[in-house]
């Protein structure tokens, strides 16, 4: 089990990336598995970056893994996602301003086998 905290800026998302590629090299995965998995991770961290902080503030990434399963625990303290089940629709975004297309979560949906988000007033975690 890993435990990650750091700061909503973009240069972090970087990080989570190679720290999470690091973690899953004992499973020895071939590139396009390394590929998904960095993805889905960029995807959810992104989302905390972009979306859960105004200005900034933490996010928290559990990486852990139970007979061969793979678990990520993305998680900030923001503003929380109200409807959950709508964030998750392909093409949903409540920044289309900024040029988002809302695919982040059907990407990490496309790319990892199972992905759970919970979400209160004052929290957001998404789980891949
Ligand atoms: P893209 O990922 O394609 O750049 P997007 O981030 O808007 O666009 P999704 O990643 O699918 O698309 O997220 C859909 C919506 O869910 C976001 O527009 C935002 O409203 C909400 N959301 C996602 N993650 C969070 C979060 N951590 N905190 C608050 N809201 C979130
Ligand atoms: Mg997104």
């Amino acid at each position: 089990m890993l435990h990650l905290e750091f700061n909503s800026d973009s240069e972090n998302e970087g990080i989570a990336r190679i720290v999470t590629a690091a973690y899953i090299m004992k499973f020895d995965p071939d590139m396009e598995e390394m590929d998904d998995i960095k993805t889905a991770v960029s995807e959810a961290v992104t989302n905390c970056i972009v979306h859960a902080y105004h200005p900034d503030g933490k996010i928290s990434m559990d990486l852990s893994d139970q007979n061969g399963i793979l678990r990520i625990e993305i998680k900030d303290q923001g503003i929380g996602i109200p409807d959950v089940k709508k964030a998750m629709e392909p093409m949903f975004t409540t920044k289309p301003e900024e040029e988002r297309t809302g695919m982040g979560f059907s990407f990490m949906e496309a790319f990892m086998d199972q992905v759970e988000v919970i979400s209160k007033q004052g929290e957001g975690t998404t789980v891949i």
